[in-house]
């Protein structure tokens, strides 16, 4: 399989939120058949659907792969599991949810993926650290910027010297 640029989003909403995404990360590039190529920055975010809970940090990768996006989905639920992820409350809290936003210009649609995920494009805390890692992103023929405008901020905010 040839090598494809995947973009992920990471979040975590309970105890050492940076803590649980750092270790998520390290997770991802301790994986031999991924590189992680960019980083956004870490951004608070205020809950959303499920409202009575804390709030989540949220952040975006670059990597480089050539697991498939079945592989690579595998790999993000091993990694959910092994830091302890609960799935009480959908949109519940979390120590981390991993999702897999787009797979180079694959379209996606079955019973285990939706690629480009489902909800990235109403989603300022997924769209902001996106934008930050790579600014000429189009999702069905249209900027991330063009998505913003359509949205507002919801309370998303850049963590500095996390
Ligand atoms: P969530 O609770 O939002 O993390 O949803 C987890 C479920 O979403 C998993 O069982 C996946 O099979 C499914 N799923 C569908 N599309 C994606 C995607 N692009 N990235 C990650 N999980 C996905």
């Amino acid at each position: 399989m040839q090598k494809q640029i995947v973009y992920l989003g990471l979040g975590s909403n309970i105890g050492n939120k940076i803590e649980y995404l750092d270790s998520a990360i390290e997770h991802i590039s301790r994986n031999s058949k991924i590189k992680i190529t960019k980083k956004s920055s870490y951004y608070e975010t205020d809950p959303m659907g499920y409202e009575n809970q804390e709030s989540f940090v949220n952040l975006c990768l670059e990597i480089e792969t050539d697991l498939s996006p079945v592989q690579l989905l595998e790999e993000t639920q091993r990694i959910e599991n092994t830091l302890g992820r609960t799935r009480e409350v959908h949109w519940g809290p979390r120590t981390i949810d991993i999702d897999i936003l787009l797979y180079g210009n694959l379209v996606i649609k079955n019973r285990i993926l939706t690629i480009p995920h489902a909800r990235i494009t109403e989603r300022a805390f997924v769209l902001i650290p996106l934008q930050e890692i790579n600014k000429a992103i189009v999702i069905d023929n249209k900027r991330i910027d063009e998505y913003l405008s359509e949205i507002e901020g919801q309370g998303v905010k850049r963590i500095e010297n996390e």
